[in-house]
């Protein structure tokens, strides 16, 4: 028994107002049916490489138990500076520029916390992850959301980007390959958003999360353009690339002063990330390629085949050029995007994410994940396309995965 205690005067008003997240509160509902092919959740279908597993059991055999140095094993570190070296040509010194944390979600924390005094705006393309928001909330800052769409292939562009900004503006959050749009920007993209971030004096935190999960061109790494370096505050992890989403790695690679500043924060929360999944990352990143290759040609062809799926019934889609998410306009249906994936769910069973959880301007849309069988996809396509038709919409073909 709790008692009848009013919690909520208790609560700090940042956490009381703040809504829970949008897609949990679908979630609640699909937990309660059966049958459910589930495309919501952002999250690999594929269990961890046996040869990552593998290394985390030996890390316990060999009684690796402990408590790691606040920033990480220094050989995780040296090999996240290794690739990053290799990948894209940026420099970070593996003793003072890097900081392992738990997932890319703590980066994230870390990030707002170390920089935000109370004010502060930081600049969202929207849609947008849902976490970003909250996270500016709860440090004290004031997210401030720039709109994207369909016609611009959901790229923030430099205009959108100058209009936002105001002299309370800090920091720029960018994430591409975006979750939930599976947008990509291009080099000469980010070079004229990042020519009004120096402008301004901008920092950038970009979260290149799903950057080894790009299917259209070469991921540009914002760090790596001229000048960016120094105010690029760059968050990665092993949860998506490596499917390992419950093992809760990542890494945040700044500016030196930043990362002690955040380590600061990181010693007295979390202290470290846990010492096997340390170990597995480190196998992730020293023998990981092939098996992580052979997970994003998968996801290659399934973005393929769901693009096509979604455009042959009759809603129209942009074609996703990283992640592994797919956004169909689902406007044909005369619903909106949280009647459709209700009623989805509903009368299909088939649970997408409803694209007003990522903010207004994902309304008209919803986001569904192709990190799932060819099987279940192929099924959810027939459903969908069994739904829209009911709706009007002239469905031409029903996709054959
Ligand atoms: N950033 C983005 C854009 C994501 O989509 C996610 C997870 O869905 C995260 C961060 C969280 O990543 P992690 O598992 O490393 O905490």
């Amino acid at each position: 028994m709790t008692g009848k205690r009013d919690w909520s005067e208790k609560l700090n008003p940042v956490v009381r107002h703040m809504p829970p997240s949008g897609i949990r509160r679908f979630f609640d509902l699909v937990a309660e049916m059966k049958g459910v092919i589930s495309l919501g959740v952002g999250e690999p279908d594929f269990i961890t490489p046996w040869h990552i597993r593998e290394a985390c059991i030996y890390a316990l055999e060999k009684g690796y138990t402990m408590y790691t140095s606040n920033q990480g094993l220094l050989e995780l570190r040296e090999a996240i500076a290794r690739d990053l070296d290799l990948t894209y040509g940026v420099t970070y010194d593996a003793r003072r520029e890097l900081l392992v944390t738990v997932g890319v979600s703590e980066g994230l924390d870390l990030a707002m916390r170390a920089l935000l005094a109370p004010g502060d705006e930081v600049l969202i393309p929207e849609p947008s992850y849902v976490s970003y928001a909250p996270c500016v909330l709860m440090a004290g800052g004031v997210p401030v959301t720039m709109p994207t769409s369909m016609e611009n292939s959901f790229r923030l562009t430099a205009d959108t980007l100058e209009k936002h900004i105001t002299p309370r503006s800090k920091v720029l959050l960018l994430c591409y390959p975006n979750n939930p749009t599976g947008a990509v920007m291009g080099r000469r993209d980010l070079l004229e958003v990042a020519e009004v971030a120096r402008a301004h004096d901008l920092i950038v935190i970009s979260d290149e999360i799903y950057d080894r999960l790009t299917y259209v061109g070469q991921h540009t790494c914002l760090a790596s353009l001229p000048g960016m370096q120094e105010r690029t505050v760059l968050l990665n992890g092993f949860s998506k690339a490596y499917a390992m989403t419950g093992w809760r790695v990542g890494y945040v690679a700044a500016n030196a002063d930043f990362i002690a500043a955040m380590t600061k924060i990181h010693q007295y929360t979390m202290l470290c990330a846990p010492i096997t999944a340390q170990m597995a990352a480190l196998e992730a990143l020293q023998n990981g390629r092939e098996s992580m290759q052979k997970m994003v040609q998968q996801y290659s062809r399934r973005r393929h085949l769901v693009v096509q799926g979604l455009r042959e019934m009759g809603l129209p889609c942009f074609e996703p050029g990283g992640a592994f998410y797919a956004f169909p306009d689902i406007t044909p249906t005369g619903l909106s995007s949280e009647e459709f994936a209700e009623a989805l769910l509903r009368e299909e069973k088939v649970a997408l994410v409803p694209g007003n959880a990522f903010g207004p301007s994902g309304e008209g849309h919803v986001r569904l994940s192709y990190a799932s069988s060819l099987d279940d996809l192929g099924e959810a396509l027939r459903r969908m396309a069994r739904f829209v038709q009911k709706r009007g919409v002239r469905v031409r073909a029903v996709v054959n995965m």
